[in-house]
């Protein structure tokens, strides 16, 4: 695969804060900037783990909520990205009261400082605020009805960011970002691709929600961390972005993919559908390509095909994931 995690826009030079930046996204974009820039990193570690963290990034180990750590991690800094969130919905749903501290108060606290210290901030909102489009694909003007704590959450980090900006002329780049995968995303919550995957791998059962004929735009890592970095530069502030692929694959298609790019022998097999799923999502990504630059470039095959022969070469599926931000960097 080309070397498509490298800023195309170029920040260098910065003073670059990731909240989460030891988590799957942010420890892409973490590698993709710090050879240039000097990066810090503040995250509790509760789903993300320090060795993603490349060379030369420095950690705090603080909840975002922590206001002392907060200072301390946006003073003097030019640009930051807010990734840090509960970002798993059923965890919204079991304590929403919590999921709303960390995403909605986290922001805020995150937004007030940046107003201080004149910082730009670009902040990882989800595809979750638009609920159950009406109309496919849906861009950023469509209507938002989100199904979720996690979802609502998200609608007002990207309501405040917005109001920020208008009110506060701060400079944001608000990203609601679609299905992300690629390499280093593991855990309960962290989507189907890699469940598919990692039961593919242990040859078990694919199991599908529902009929399987719900569509995601499922978007490789690599892009959304290009389009990360031009939004820290972009001139069109103050907006939504979409971030997706702009195509759209079934579940079982994916299925279907997993199980071609493995070669494994299991079955994919259908349980009950979850309920509060949506059934079509798709993104419009014209105002992320005109405004930003940024062209989805990985398909969902090739990206699948990568993250199989990426895990066969590095045995990442016995644990060891260290390297897998920076080797997805170079490749
Ligand atoms: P992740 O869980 O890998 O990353 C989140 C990071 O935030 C972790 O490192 C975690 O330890 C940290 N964190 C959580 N609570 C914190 C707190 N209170 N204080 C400090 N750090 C805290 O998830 P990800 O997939 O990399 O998601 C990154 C961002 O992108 C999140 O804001 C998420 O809502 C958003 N997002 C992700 C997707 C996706 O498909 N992965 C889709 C839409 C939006």
């Amino acid at each position: 695969m080309a070397d498509r995690s490298v800023p195309e826009t170029g920040l260098e030079d910065a003073t670059v804060l990731v909240t989460g930046g030891a988590g799957f996204i942010g420890s892409h974009l973490t590698a993709a900037l710090a050879a240039e820039n000097e990066v810090r990193v503040l995250d509790d570690c509760s789903t993300g783990t320090a060795s993603k963290l490349p060379d030369g990034a420095t950690l705090l180990r603080a909840d975002v909520r922590d206001e002392t750590a907060l200072d301390r991690a946006m003073a003097g800094v030019d640009v930051v990205f807010h990734l840090a969130a509960v970002v798993s919905v059923e965890q919204s749903v079991e304590d929403p009261v919590e999921s709303h501290a960390v995403n909605v108060d986290g922001t805020l606290a995150v937004l007030e400082r940046a107003r201080r210290e004149d910082a730009r901030v670009v902040l990882a909102s989800s595809a979750a605020v638009y609920g159950e489009p009406t109309d496919l694909p849906v861009d950023e003007t469509a209507d938002t009805d989100p199904l979720s704590p996690y979802g609502a959450d998200k609608l007002a980090a990207d309501s405040y960011a917005r109001v920020y900006a208008d009110v506060y002329d701060l400079p944001v780049a608000v990203m609601r970002f679609f299905n992300v995968y690629g390499p280093g995303q593991r855990g309960p919550y962290s989507g189907v691709v890699d469940a598919f995957l990692q039961r593919a791998f242990a040859d078990e059962p694919l199991v599908v929600h529902g009929d399987g004929e719900q569509t995601r735009d499922f978007v490789h890592v690599s892009d959304v961390v290009r389009a990360l970095v031009a939004a820290a530069s972009t001139a069109h502030t103050g907006l939504a972005y979409n971030v997706g692929s702009g195509e759209s694959a079934s579940i079982n298609e994916l299925a279907a993919a997993i199980r071609e790019a493995t070669g494994t022998t299991a079955e994919i097999t259908h349980g009950s559908a979850r309920p509060g799923d949506i059934r079509h999502s798709l993104a419009d990504c014209d105002r992320m390509r005109e405004r930003l630059g940024v062209e989805p470039t990985v398909s969902l095959r090739e990206g699948i095909e990568h993250l199989v022969a990426y895990r066969r070469g590095r045995g990442v599926d016995s644990g060891d994931e260290r390297s897998s931000t920076r080797d997805t960097i170079a490749e």
